[in-house]
């Protein structure tokens, strides 16, 4: 295999598990193609990664040792399986993530469990090389009726192919099982993998806070956050999202969980202009659930991401029963924790109110997180009680 220096000042990253390497720290004269095995060294470390010729990740580094064989992966895939017992112990939960790459020490690689389906996610044609083995491990730890593959190419906008690697193709509406709830779910059609796994535990939250409340769920996809909510005692929801198929996926999924009634609304609308009518007409809400799109794809678009956190959560604020609760979630990876309490701070300042933290919270025991690689962190959720300046 080729060998690539990098520079000394990478070694203390890399030795505490950074799995990364920018294209801009690589010589200039360094040549490998995509999916070629490299070893790399900076400084006294060194460790072994698939090159990407193109993209900004120039190289994920996946072992100090060697070069991975089948084995190797295989041996990621079970000790991933492995570490998601208790949720299966449970019994009334047959969708979380499988696989969180990084965080589970297989770069660029994430698994979704739907069921008896499984979805593959590739970041970048870098790591394609991989999937045969993959497939091979979860087959051999748990025999699955299709997997699907989404491709992702960093050069490319959105995901670029969609593709039925082993098995049959899921029906066009699945349902599965979370914590006892059914949610009806397309895998081909929907964003992500189908579902928001990430947010399980985050729901499971606002199940706990809902009872008596009117609760509004905003940025609701397929309404998750609101069948928690319903189960919870909530005396009503209101689920609002852009996405017509996705609200209506939201009341398939209220009927499938038996939890179907007047009080639960889905709204398909843009929330801004849903938060200025309510306010317009004075509504209030005693639970409000704001869990937007990530606003940041880019360093450059960080400021930006930064207002929009502002002013979302401002004009949710707006709407919120004095004493009543905020749930706000940011999945932007660049806006750290700090600086999305900064935003929320913000938020109270302008809307006039006081937030006192209940509850701050990311990612689930299926959404682990390599500590050497703060990117990998993304996901917070935090709830705070509202109030009017004493
Ligand atoms: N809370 C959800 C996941 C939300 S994902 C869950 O737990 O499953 C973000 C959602 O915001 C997407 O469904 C997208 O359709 C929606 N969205 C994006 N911009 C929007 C806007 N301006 N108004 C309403 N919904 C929007």
């Amino acid at each position: 295999v080729k060998t690539l220096v990098l520079p000394a000042t990478l070694e203390r990253a890399l030795a505490q598990g950074h799995p990364w390497v920018y294209r801009d720290h690589l010589p200039r004269d360094f040549q490998a193609r995509t999916g070629d095995w490299v070893r790399a060294r900076a400084g006294r470390w060194s460790g072994f990664g698939l090159h990407d010729a193109e993209g900004a990740l120039a190289l994920r580094v996946f072992s100090a040792k060697g070069i991975p064989d089948a084995d190797w992966v295989g041996e990621r895939v079970r000790a991933a399986w492995d570490l998601r017992a208790p949720i299966r112990a449970r019994g009334d939960t047959d969708t979380y993530r499988w696989l969180n790459g990084e965080g589970d020490f297989l770069p660029g690689i994430v698994v979704d469990l739907y069921g008896d389906y499984a979805v593959l996610v590739t970041d970048s044609p870098a790591v394609e090389p991989l999937v045969p083995w993959v497939v091979a491990a979860l087959g051999a730890v748990r025999p699955l009726a299709g997997i699907l593959w989404r491709q992702r190419d960093p050069r490319e906008e959105g995901d670029r192919r969609l593709s039925v690697l082993v098995g049959g193709a899921p029906p066009e509406r699945l349902v599965v099982r979370e914590r006892g709830l059914s949610f009806v779910v397309s895998l081909e059609a929907g964003q992500k993998t189908g579902l928001f796994l990430d947010q399980r535990e985050n729901r499971c939250t606002v199940e706990t806070l809902a009872a008596g409340r009117r609760v509004l769920n905003l940025f609701s996809y397929t309404g998750g956050f609101s069948l928690y909510a319903a189960r919870g005692g909530a005396r009503e929801t209101t689920s609002v999202d852009l996405s017509k198929g996705a609200t209506r996926a939201a009341e398939q999924s209220f009927e499938a969980s038996g939890l179907a009634g007047e009080g639960h609304r889905f709204v398909a609308a843009d929330v801004f202009e849903f938060l200025e009518a309510e306010n317009a007409s004075a509504s209030r809400h005693d639970l409000v659930v704001c869990d937007p799109p990530s606003f940041a794809r880019s360093q450059q678009q960080l400021e930006q991401a930064e207002r929009a956190y502002v002013r979302v959560n401002t004009a949710a604020l707006r709407v919120v029963e004095d004493g009543g609760l905020l749930a706000s979630s940011s999945c932007t990876a660049r806006v750290g924790p700090a600086a999305f309490q900064r935003c929320l701070a913000e938020a109270a300042a302008r809307a006039g109110r006081r937030l006192q933290i209940l509850h701050d919270a990311g990612h689930a025991l299926d959404h682990p997180i390599a500590l050497g690689h703060p990117e990998g962190r993304y996901l917070k959720f935090i709830v705070a009680r509202v109030l009017r300046p004493a």
